[in-house]
């Protein structure tokens, strides 16, 4: 059963104050079951790793390359990762989809390789606006998964963001009947029970709604996530 709430944090920016937003987050996080992952940039990854000891965060990358070792300048492994403290990988981004040309097939090679190196990870599925207009959305996305989806042991774990592509970023956001009329079609794909968290434009004025309804597991925030009494109030929005 899955009982804490995932607030999942994605910086986009390098944010200065590393330890005040840790400082500020983990108040939040006081007596609540909340499970925090941040996911900075790259280069933060080793500055966070020392700030979140004895704190009750996770730290996760924006992610990882398909393969465990080889000649791939510029590119970070799931190996790496793990080095330097990494315990989560957000993947299957709809960014790095659309920048970096990253097909369903090399979304599931790099899960397969992560899960293969004991990082959990945080798998981005989601629909652009063309295709939600067109009513193949529920469709679409879980075939998206289906194809994101390696074979996997019954101790990996892994979360599913589903994550709306016209709601990054942009201040849309579905309706809450379609957010759960998605995880519904979601959760009938998965064989074994995963979180499902939602993002897209979560904020202060709309984290309750959405972290109230019945499917969500929690939230994966872009923007928000940088400010960190924003943060903290989209955690105490939480269930
Ligand atoms: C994201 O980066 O995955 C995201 C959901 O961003 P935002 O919250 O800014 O829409």
């Amino acid at each position: 059963m899955i009982t804490a709430q995932y607030f999942i944090a994605n910086w986009k920016m390098n944010v200065p104050a590393l330890p005040v937003w840790v400082r500020d987050v983990s108040q939040a996080m006081l007596g609540r079951e909340a499970q925090v992952v941040l996911c900075p940039p790259f280069t933060r990854l080793s500055a966070a790793q020392m700030v979140l000891t004895d704190t009750g965060m996770a730290l996760g990358a924006q992610d990882c390359h398909a393969q465990e070792n080889g000649a791939y300048t510029g590119d970070v492994s799931a190996l790496m990762l793990r080095q330097v403290g990494c315990t989560h990988v957000i993947l299957g981004h709809s960014e790095r989809r659309a920048q970096h040309h990253e097909t369903d097939a090399m979304v599931r090679a790099k899960v397969a390789c992560a899960l293969a190196h004991g990082l959990t990870p945080i798998l981005c599925i989601g629909e652009s606006l063309e295709v939600r207009e067109s009513g193949d959305a529920e469709k679409m996305v879980t075939q998206q998964l289906l194809a994101c989806m390696p074979d996997m042991d019954d101790d990996d774990e892994i979360i599913i963001a589903y994550e709306p592509i016209w709601a990054i970023g942009t201040g849309k956001t579905p309706g809450c009947d379609e957010i759960e009329a998605m995880h519904a079609a979601i959760k009938k794909q998965l064989h074994k029970r995963a979180p499902l968290v939602y993002g897209g434009s979560v904020n202060i004025g709309n984290a309750a709604d959405i972290l109230a309804l019945p499917s969500v597991d929690g939230v994966l925030v872009g923007g928000a996530s940088l400010d960190a009494a924003q943060f903290a109030t989209i955690i105490n929005a939480g269930k």
